[in-house]
């Protein structure tokens, strides 16, 4: 099925369901969007800086350029993008209910997540790692977490690894890093882990500057993919493709360099750009 026919069915369905303002098929709006391939609804982090992050109307980071990129190739409009909130434990269920498309959420690609949705992907590679107040020398790696609080999200590799790795933490799971941050430059807390992209994006921010600081052992790879329905493997070929063309044409370069380059975050080249997966 092509973009144009799925556009069609998306216009159609909305239509049944009453939600067009006037009931003008598909181009109901704003920027003369004749040619789009409909709305679309993708699932991004809201509090992550140079990854995923939402103020007021507007949305930034690396995943929300790649997304825009992606939807882009695949004939959608900008104006026809809808972005969700997709905090980690609710990626895959707003995948399989259909809420969103797409994510683009610091989504890593797991057998275990692959059992609910499929990857396109991936388009980065990050790894696991430990934010601590920057005056705080005893937290070198997770080895020395002993008899410390560490914090991660719920529904995260962040916290599976640690949980299988290092048992005897003691781990407190929220829904989102950024409480995480907040009990860490507050005390509550001693580290918050995940992937060290994240971390930067909270150590650069202007309320914790010079605060906090990001241990730099990674001890994960953290490959993030694009979710998407289980077994749309036309999708994840599309997606793939748009993703090989924003790599080939240096604008991949361009958007990890505006979005992690000003946290001072050193992108791993032995392993970015990635090659995305065969789709299955
Ligand atoms: N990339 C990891 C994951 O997908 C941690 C970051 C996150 O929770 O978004 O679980």
């Amino acid at each position: 099925m092509n973009a144009r026919r799925i556009g069609a069915i998306a216009a159609a369905a909305a239509l049944a369901l009453g939600l067009t303002a006037c009931g003008d098929s598909a181009d109901d709006g704003d920027t003369g969007s004749t040619s789009s391939a409909g709305k679309i609804k993708i699932g991004i982090k809201f509090d992550q800086p140079g990854l995923g992050l939402k103020s007021g109307s507007s949305y930034s980071g690396l995943d929300v350029d790649v997304a825009k990129y992606v939807a882009k190739e695949l004939g959608h409009a900008e104006g026809d993008i809808e972005f969700v909130q997709a905090p980690s434990a609710q990626r895959e269920t707003l995948i399989s209910t259909g809420q969103v498309q797409m994510i683009f959420a610091t989504y890593s690609i797991t057998d275990k997540r692959k059992a609910t949705v499929s990857f396109a992907g991936p388009y980065f590679i990050a790894g696991q790692d430990l934010l601590v107040r920057a005056d705080d020398t005893s937290i070198t790696g997770p080895e020395t977490l002993t008899g410390k609080k560490l914090c991660s999200v719920t529904g995260s590799t962040s916290a599976q690894n640690v949980k299988d790795k290092f048992p005897g933490v003691q781990l407190q799971q929220f829904g989102t890093y950024s409480e995480c941050v907040a009990a860490l430059a507050s005390k509550g807390i001693d580290a918050l882990t995940t992937d060290n992209t994240i971390l930067a994006g909270y150590a650069a921010q202007d309320q914790y500057k010079g605060k906090l600081k990001v241990v730099g052992k990674t001890f994960s790879e953290e490959r993030y993919g694009v979710g998407i329905k289980k077994g749309d493997t036309a999708l994840c070929g599309k997606i793939n493709t748009a993703l090989t063309k924003m790599i080939d044409s240096g604008d991949w370069q361009k958007a990890v360099d505006a979005n992690l380059g000003p946290a001072g975050f050193k992108v791993d080249t032995a392993v970015n750009p990635p090659k995305p997966d065969a789709c299955s």
